[in-house]
């Protein structure tokens, strides 16, 4: 793999978020010279950790699963540059506002139905439905996740699968998340916890169709286990940076992508806002899809002109996740419960959250918030110095548009005392320190244009039609340009699947 005299590099990866570390690494440890550009001072975009009133918060709710189903830390040798996994058990802890009365979801599926059976004994019966049905497909997804989707390797997945799980999952990919779980349940403390886990953390009403296979966020942690890298999620993407510059990958941080340069069909360069150009026969943009092919592209050839289309045509996505990072005096706790590591998931009534999809289209935030909870330094004391703890909160439905404007910290502060009414008596007096991350924070902070996290709408069968070649193979119709990130197949997440993807991908089609 020789590069032509005249390029800088073989290949410049635009982004270090964890997705475009991981394809920066897999090229470096192919012998490419590679440069990875980031806008921030650090690496890790969301998967990122921060210091915050002496204690280390992550940005995102830092419950890795998927990533732990990937062969990425074995195959870049993260456990050598300090990445090591806790598991938390049960994965998750679920409340309703209207019953409040939690049930866990456990790694073991018969451990969860007999949480079940103590606190919503009405829904035992379905869950070992709900469990005999989604738990192939979920292990389908992931399987069909593990490298670059063409129709042979999707169905090579189905076949190693035996043929388990197929027709379930195309018949719920069709159809809304909401109706998927009222087949199997009718007790909202069941479907609603799972709705906020699948559509509403996408931003969408669990009654659109199409979220379908959101329902299987369950099933997920019964196949993998949710586990959270010691000191942090930003543990990861520091393992994945060290990786990258041990196989001779430059990094250049605090430096801005504005341009890719295109000659004639192929990629040539890319421009920063220091007024450099950098040349390379290979670009990977790990960034979002619409920057990448509307503001960035220059010159692009006659034959980009309908991807360009396309995506003019597209409108950006607003953000719509907060997260509230506070340090306490105390973990927090639950109505009366011992304190946990889990994340805890309250959920509004699905009429609710319905509407709070509206009301997010209309700059509004719900009465009854969804939210994700979680005191990470319970079971990782790397987090805050002693005595003290972190406590995450990641709101949903909290529009970028919010007619209030983000600048007053009254509405957050409305969440944190919302959950207060759920936790120990005295939680509100245990909080030191807080700050709040809100979409107008990942524009400003995260380059995250309107605020928004992007991610892969289309699931399985998009992938397998091969539908927007540039979100579901990694390539685009210019030369040497490919995409990767949450934007592209299987979506968003710290997963690291599409980074990887897409590395495979061009070390393929160069060869
Ligand atoms: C509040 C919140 C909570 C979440 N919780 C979880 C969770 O618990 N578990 C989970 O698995 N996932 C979670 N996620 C989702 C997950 O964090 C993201 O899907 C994932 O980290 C996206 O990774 P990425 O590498 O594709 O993109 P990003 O992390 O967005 O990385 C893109 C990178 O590109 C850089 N960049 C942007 N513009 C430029 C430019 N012009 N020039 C150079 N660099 C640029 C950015 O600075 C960034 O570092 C959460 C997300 C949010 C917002």
């Amino acid at each position: 793999m020789t590069k032509p005299p005249s390029s800088d590099f073989d290949a410049i990866v635009i982004g270090a978020g964890h997705n475009g570390l991981v394809t920066a690494a897999y090229l470096a440890r192919e012998g490419l010279s590679t440069l990875l550009i980031e806008a921030r001072s650090e690496v890790g975009g969301t998967a990122a950790s921060d210091h915050f009133a002496g204690a280390r918060v992550n940005i995102c709710n830092c419950d890795h699963l998927t990533f732990r189903t990937t062969p990425v830390a074995e195959e870049l040798n993260l456990s050598r540059y300090g990445l090591s996994y806790i598991n938390v058990e049960p994965p998750q802890v679920n409340l309703d506002w209207s019953s409040q009365t939690p049930w866990e979801l456990w790694h073991d599926v018969e451990q969860t139905v007999e949480s079940i059976a103590h606190s919503h004994p009405d829904s035992v019966d379905g869950y070992r439905r709900f469990a005999r049905a989604a738990i192939p497909v979920a292990k389908l997804i992931l399987d069909a996740s593990s490298q670059p989707p063409t129709r042979g390797s999707l169905l090579s997945s189905v076949i190693r699968k035996g043929g388990r799980g197929v027709t379930t999952m195309l018949r719920m990919s069709r159809m809304s998340a909401a109706d998927v779980m009222r087949e199997f349940f009718t007790n909202e403390a069941i479907i609603g916890p799972a709705m906020v886990e699948g559509p509403v953390v996408w931003g969408l009403s669990p009654e659109t169709p199409g979220t379908g296979l959101g329902a299987v966020a369950f099933a997920l942690r019964h196949v993998a286990h949710v586990g959270r890298p010691v000191g942090g999620s930003g543990a990861l993407p520091e393992a994945l940076k060290q990786s990258f510059l041990q196989s001779g990958g430059l990094l250049r941080t605090g430096t801005k992508v504005v341009g890719i340069v295109c000659e004639g069909n192929s990629v040539r360069a890319v421009q920063t806002s220091d007024g450099a150009t950098v040349t390379a026969r290979i670009v990977v943009s790990a960034c979002d899809p619409h920057r990448t092919f509307v503001k960035w592209l220059k010159n692009p050839p006659a034959r980009a002109q309908s991807l360009v289309e396309r995506w003019t045509a597209t409108p950006s996505g607003e953000g719509y996740e907060s997260k509230i990072d506070a340090v306490t005096t105390e973990p927090s706790s639950l109505l009366g419960r011992a304190p946990v590591a889990s994340t805890i998931i309250v959920s509004p009534s699905l009429a609710e959250l319905h509407r709070g999809a509206q009301l997010m289209q209309e700059g509004r935030t719900m009465p009854r918030m969804a939210l994700l909870a979680n005191s990470p330094s319970v079971t990782d004391s790397t987090l805050a110095p002693s005595g003290q703890h972190v406590f995450s909160l990641e709101s949903l439905y909290t529009p970028y548009s919010f007619t209030d404007g983000w600048t007053s910290k009254d509405e957050p502060e409305r969440w944190l005392r919302q959950f207060a009414t759920l936790a120990q008596p005295n939680f509100m007096d245990t909080i030191t320190d807080w700050r709040v991350m809100t979409p107008a924070d990942y524009e400003t902070e995260f380059h995250l244009p309107k605020g928004h996290a992007t991610s892969f709408a289309g699931g399985p069968l998009a992938a397998f039609m091969g539908t927007n070649p540039e979100l579901t193979r990694y390539h685009t119709p210019i030369k040497g340009l490919y995409l990767t990130g949450a934007a592209t197949f299987p979506g968003a997440g710290v997963w690291g699947a599409s980074g990887r993807n897409t590395a495979l991908t061009v070390l393929k089609e160069m060869r």
